[in-house]
């Protein structure tokens, strides 16, 4: 395991700070939310990850760039394995 330390900004207009919280609350909430991009830094950088697929073998949120496309469906890194990739 590596340490990251992850990311998310987001601009909003609310009367009130805890309102600009609280909204940016539901944002993280709402499965349908545009809040899906993360910027992930580690030892070596900082890397933008946009979570906007979904993994069909586990049903995750997985970055569309990374993920596999496997008979016209996503599967992230999450579920790619051996078995996958023969299929391939
Ligand atoms: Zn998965």
């Amino acid at each position: 395991m590596k340490y990251y330390k992850v990311t998310w900004e987001v601009d909003i207009e609310a009367e009130s700070a805890e309102a600009a919280a609280v909204e940016a609350l539901s944002m993280h909430r709402d499965e349908e939310s545009i809040a899906t991009v993360f910027e992930v830094s580690d030892m070596e950088g900082t890397k933008k990850i946009d979570l906007d697929a979904v993994c069909s073998s586990c049903g995750f949120p997985c970055a569309s760039n990374t993920a596999h496309l496997h008979q016209g469906e996503y599967i992230g890194e999450c579920c790619w394995d051996e078995r996958l990739k023969i299929t391939e």
